[in-house]
């Protein structure tokens, strides 16, 4: 008798667990559902920049090889060190890109210049691009050397010094930014160049304009696989949790100028 109302008060236990379980999952479920689809550049709930910095554990070091920037033959040159006729201002875009060039060889940020981006859009590509930070290191965490490539002009990949230089690890180098941490630290010191090889798949919206499939994303930094085929969780927002806007299409490129000199160089775009 004393066994038969123990077995009765664990089936109990366990039928009201799972009733917490179901009720905590719909109520998830039902907060997902209404991050969709909210305003774009507006995270869905107040709160603070460092409410979304993750730190621990630190991302691992790796000591990437040397690898070539020459362009296959199908791609689509859009920065060779010659000239910036790919690219305009992204605050006024009937305006040339105000960035210094190194002939033959790199573009460099004029800080407060403001950003640039492509004349052309894009969707789904293969983007090739290098990049180097100062070489005379000055500040530290997300003052050193950031800058970041905006897919779709919304959707950023970080680029930062993050040779030495901690940061949280889902805004260092190679992060996409305040959504997924890289696998592991690739980066060159500043003084050498680094290599993104990235292959990016743009979002798909439903016909009223509800996101229906997330962006997706694989980086190779330097060769080394530091994004996985990762989701991309939504819009880029430096304050509050990430989330798609309503529907759009291709769009532009677009380079950050965050008051860095930060240097780009061989960039080349397959479209896919
Ligand atoms: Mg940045």
């Amino acid at each position: 008798m004393l066994t038969k109302s123990i077995h009765l008060t664990m089936k109990f236990k366990i039928l009201k667990q799972s009733f917490l379980l179901i009720l905590l999952f719909s109520v998830a479920t039902v907060a997902q559902h209404k991050f969709v689809n909210t305003p774009p550049e507006v995270s869905p709930m107040p709160m603070k920049p460092e409410m979304t910095e993750i730190w621990e554990p630190e991302v691992k070091i790796v000591t990437a090889a040397k690898i070539s920037g020459n362009a296959p033959s199908d791609a689509m040159i859009l920065f060779d060190g010659k000239n910036l006729d790919q690219w305009v201002s992204k605050k006024d875009t009937n305006k040339p890109a105000a960035w210094k060039i190194v002939p033959g060889d790199y573009m460099e940020v004029v800080p407060g210049s403001g950003d640039i981006q492509t004349k052309m859009v894009f969707g789904d590509c293969q983007l090739h691009l290098e990049w180097s930070t100062p070489d005379e290191v000055v500040d530290g965490g997300q003052a050193r050397g950031n800058s970041g490539v905006f897919f779709q002009n919304r959707y950023e990949l970080q680029i930062l010094d993050s040779y030495n230089n901690r940061t949280y690890r889902n805004g260092q180098a190679g992060s996409i930014y305040k959504d997924h941490a890289p696998l592991v630290n690739a980066v060159k010191s500043p003084l050498e160049w680094n290599v993104y090889d990235v292959i990016y798949t743009a979002p798909r919206f439903k016909a009223d304009g509800r996101i229906d499939a997330p962006a997706r994303i694989t980086v190779f930094l330097n060769g080394v696989l530091i994004q996985n085929n990762a989701t991309i969780n939504g819009l880029t927002l430096y304050t509050g949790l990430h989330n798609y806007p309503s529907s759009h299409g291709d769009d532009v490129i677009s380079l950050q100028d965050h008051g860095t000199k930060n240097q780009f160089r061989n960039i080349w775009i397959r479209k896919l």
